[in-house]
């Protein structure tokens, strides 16, 4: 058993890496009851609005791939955090003014919904860096607050980007609108589940399916996820 720090007030606060193995455990259980392999599945900890130090923390309990939404703030974390294993996601909505500094800071971005962003990232990659990999942003809700192209328009959208010298297609992503049961989270990941295993007959390379928050993490895992974006529950409230 362990012993978590009290505070002031009395309620517990476990720290970053009693968060992040309280997870992993938990996908691993989950896992197994999908008859899943729990190592196909990613733990992305999503790092907005988080301290230096946490994301320290976060790597010291052996986390080193991390999700980022607001590019000026990522950037800045990226120059401080010099250690070279970190793989850096980007996963927030994406203007075309900052596609530059996101080909040139990032491993990876989920959040591609349109091919003129998709053409200016290529474009800007830098050769010596390596393909980025890239996800197309799926609107599973049909809201028009949520971005994401629709689920009829994806296959056309990853044709497009296939062709892109300096992108690597590597997934899909979405963020559905929130629903309390397991059953409904099920359902509304169903569509995008089917897609991506068509899609992966046409494009090998596609091994990403970026599904699943702390809310959703076991319809996800149900729905044949592969990336888990996971930040309060790993970090705490948000700054
Ligand atoms: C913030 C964010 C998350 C993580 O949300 P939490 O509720 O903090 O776990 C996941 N995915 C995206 C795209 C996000 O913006």
């Amino acid at each position: 058993m362990h012993i978590a720090m009290q505070t002031l007030y009395g309620e517990t606060m476990p720290s970053i890496s009693e968060n992040i193995s309280t997870i992993r455990a938990q996908v691993a259980k989950t896992a197994h009851k999908y008859g899943r392999n729990e190592n196909d599945i990613k733990l992305l900890a999503v790092s907005k609005k988080q301290s230096i130090a946490k994301l320290q923390e976060a790597y010291a309990a052996g986390q080193r791939e991390f999700g980022e939404n607001y590019v000026q703030e990522a950037v800045e974390k990226i120059a401080e955090l010099k250690m070279p294993d970190l793989v850096w996601h980007f996963i927030g909505p994406i203007q075309s003014n900052k596609t530059a500094i996101i080909a040139a800071s990032f491993d990876w971005v989920h959040s591609i919904d349109r091919i003129k962003i998709a053409q200016r990232l290529s474009a800007q990659r830098a050769s010596a860096m390596g393909s980025l990999k890239v996800c197309v942003q799926v609107n599973l809700s049909n809201e028009t607050t949520k971005s994401g192209v629709p689920l009829e328009q994806v296959a056309e959208l990853c044709q497009q980007i296939n062709e892109l010298p300096h992108l690597e297609l590597r997934g899909l992503m979405a963020i559905p609108a929130a629903s309390d049961t397991l059953a409904e989270q099920r359902r509304t990941f169903e569509p995008i589940a089917i897609l991506f295993k068509e899609l992966q007959r046409t494009y090998p390379q596609m091994d990403t399916l970026s599904i699943g928050m702390s809310a959703d993490y076991e319809a996800a895992i149900a729905q044949a996820s592969t990336v888990l974006r996971i930040g309060t529950a790993i970090f705490g409230p948000r700054d």
